[in-house]
């Protein structure tokens, strides 16, 4: 059974856990508490074929050492969250990108030289494509009238870093089953 495994990041209260809870359990959950970190696993049918979903939801004290350790353990994706109500969280995204991308590319020195020699190897072609599978997802659709962001800032950014992006409610649950698949394959093309 193929194991996907997928990382939620982005602000507090941007709608990481009501997105992973909508998903998991079809319903929108209103005050999940704002500092715990779960997750989550399910069977789903991708494309035909039955595979595992794991759900990592974090609530921003999370050592990124140890997400990138378990990055390496399998192919692994990143969804990238904002609230389309709130501009700083949009703009914390090209933070949380380029701490994604220098924890995968430092690799954490000693450590990872020990356990695996193969891991260098990984690195630099990280490094060179600079790709970590993720989707820009801007959450909070149904919030229109409270919008601060864009669809074409959103996209402009998305486009530059050669990523898709989606616009999600985890309210309405539009896009929720997108967003999971979506990453899930672009996981699995690699
Ligand atoms: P997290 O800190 O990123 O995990 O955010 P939460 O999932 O805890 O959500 C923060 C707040 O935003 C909660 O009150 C949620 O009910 C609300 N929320 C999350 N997603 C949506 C959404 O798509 N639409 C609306 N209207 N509210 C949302
Ligand atoms: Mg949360």
């Amino acid at each position: 059974l193929a194991l996907h495994k997928v990382i939620m990041v982005g602000s507090g209260g941007v709608g990481k856990s009501a997105l992973t809870l909508q998903f998991m359990y079809d319903e929108f959950v209103e005050d999940y508490e704002p500092t715990k970190a779960d997750s989550y696993r399910k069977k789903v049918v991708l494309d035909g074929e039955e595979v595992q979903i794991d759900i990592l939801d974090t609530a921003g004290q999370e050592d990124y050492a140890a997400i990138r350790d378990n990055y390496f353990r399998s192919g692994e994706g990143f969804l990238l969250v904002f609230s389309i109500t709130e501009h700083e969280s949009f703009t914390a995204t090209v933070e949380f990108r380029q701490s994604l991308i220098y924890t995968m590319e430092t690799g954490g020195g000693k450590k990872m030289h020990l356990s695996c020699a193969g891991r260098e190897q990984i690195l630099r072609v990280k490094a060179e494509e600079d790709k970590i599978p993720l989707l820009v997802v801007g959450n909070k659709s149904d919030l229109e009238e409270r919008r601060q962001v864009s669809v074409d800032e959103a996209r402009g950014k998305a486009e530059e870093w050669g990523v898709q992006y989606v616009e999600t409610s985890a309210k309405t649950r539009a896009n929720v089953d997108k967003v999971f698949f979506d990453l899930m394959r672009e996981v699995r093309g690699k």
